[in-house]
């Protein structure tokens, strides 16, 4: 097996020293963007240089996945967010960053400059989002193009700057984004390479409640609290557990009335207290927003408001449900649907419109049961052409290979055949039919 280096062999300042976007400010870069912006800058996929330069020094890389080519794949989607994170993976991948461009402020770039000790799962998406303002903006005056950390949050849903929902799918070829792209340029979809800002905010208004957005605006406060209490000293999250028991305790709050008061279940809130499970930041902020203080108040034991207002009984505003979160948007919906009927868009099953609209299948059938059904019907026959063409390829291909090794007097055993094909197109049948049929028309085989 290949000996894997550790940082301290590492090659002192392989990749450039890159300067990080906004450090120390609310919009600070994030890691994977930070990863994305450097392989650019280096000319090459940021893909290949994580996997040539960084995964070959990563501890981890042998207990995940046993071969590094196995990262590729993780690179583009989830497992690749957690090194946004402040666990285990995210402090092994600064250490040999850190050391590749001798920087020493990456840590910024990741939850553990943000939130300190609190439990490192649970609290950033599986996939990047962006405003697409502030992508236009930032191209109008010819600044850094990059995804900040806020964007990152589960619990941030809208951009602060311009007070509308965060996309999550290119609206050109409506998939998600990489985390770390395999080629293309900032700003633009990791699938399709187009560009994904936009100066004009198409967004409906009924997207926005009053709700979602005074919700909002107190989460980023929040969290800006949080981030520069973090520049001072990791926070240490056992005190906001501890002082909000004395807080229930000084206002004689039972349990059943906490998870009246805040909306969250008994049997969630327990655990905090014995620290046998941390709750997500999402979960603690809701919590706070309803008892009226921030988490860093409760951390430092300011807690006399809390019990005032536990006191009251009665919470001055709405705990925040699901319903704060931006709900169907019927006429987004339609008009995808019909661009997807009239061609304008690629055809995609039930389960890839569900997900690009935030809706399941039962409101799809209860709105637009027709154009449901058609739509399905439309993605099965797209599967069925797009199976055609590629056996047609694949019968060509075959057909070019074996053509090719008899000319040169070689035997097109199977083995050969392959090897001038992607892999596995041998193991196809149809593959497999071609090669018998073709041998059988030069003599080879009767
Ligand atoms: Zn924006
Ligand atoms: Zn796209």
């Amino acid at each position: 097996m290949k000996a894997f280096q550790r940082p301290n062999e590492l090659p002192r300042s392989r990749l450039y020293s890159l300067v990080p976007c906004e450090v120390g400010t609310l919009w600070t870069e994030c890691f994977t963007s930070y990863l994305n912006r450097l392989g650019w800058t280096h000319h090459v996929s940021p893909r290949a240089m994580v996997v040539q330069e960084v995964v070959p020094y990563l501890a981890k890389s042998q207990e995940i996945s046993g071969t590094t080519y196995r990262w590729i794949g993780a690179l583009s989607r989830g497992s690749a967010m957690n090194v946004n994170g402040a666990g285990s993976l995210a402090l092994e991948w600064l250490e040999v960053l850190g050391q590749l461009t001798q920087r020493s402020d990456l840590h910024l770039l990741t939850l553990s400059g943000w939130i300190g000790n609190l439990s490192s799962v649970g609290h950033l998406r599986t996939c990047p989002t962006w405003c697409p303002i502030c992508y236009a903006e930032w191209q109008e005056h010819e600044l850094c193009i990059y995804q900040p950390l806020l964007w990152l949050f589960k619990v941030v849903t809208i951009c602060p700057k311009h007070h509308r929902l965060l996309e999550n799918h290119c609206p050109h070829c409506q998939k998600q984004q990489s985390v770390i792209a395999l080629s293309t340029r900032p700003g633009h979809c990791t699938q399709c390479d187009r560009w994904l800002g936009s100066s004009h905010d198409g967004e409906p208004p009924s997207q926005m409640t009053e709700e979602l957005s005074s919700w909002q605006r107190w989460v980023v406060q929040v969290l800006e609290e949080l981030r520069v209490a973090s520049g001072t000293g990791a926070l240490q999250w056992e005190c906001f557990f501890t002082h909000l028991g004395q807080g229930m305790t000084r206002a004689t709050v039972t349990w059943d009335q906490l998870e009246r008061f805040t909306g969250i279940k008994k049997h969630v809130l327990l655990p905090w207290f014995d620290l046998s499970k941390t709750p997500s930041l999402e979960t603690i902020l809701k919590l706070c927003y309803v008892c009226e203080v921030t988490p860093l108040q409760v951390m430092k034991g300011e807690i006399t408001s809390l019990v005032e207002v536990l006191q009251r009984g009665r919470p001055s505003q709405p705990p925040i449900h699901r319903h704060a979160r931006p709900t169907v948007d019927l006429d987004r919906c339609r008009e995808l649907i019909y661009a997807v009927l009239d061609g304008r868009e690629k055809p995609m099953s039930q389960n890839q419109l569900c997900k690009v609209l935030g809706c399941g299948h039962h409101k799809l059938q209860h709105f637009f049961p027709e154009e449901r059904t058609s739509i399905i019907q439309k993605a099965r026959e797209y599967r069925k052409q797009q199976d055609r063409q590629r056996i047609a390829k694949t019968h060509e291909q075959v057909r070019q290979a074996v053509f090719s090794l008899h000319a040169q007097g070689i035997y097109p055993s199977l083995h050969k055949v392959q090897s001038f094909l992607l892999a596995g197109v041998m193991l196809q049948p149809e593959a497999r039919e071609t090669w018998h049929a073709i041998l059988r028309e030069l003599g080879i085989e009767s």
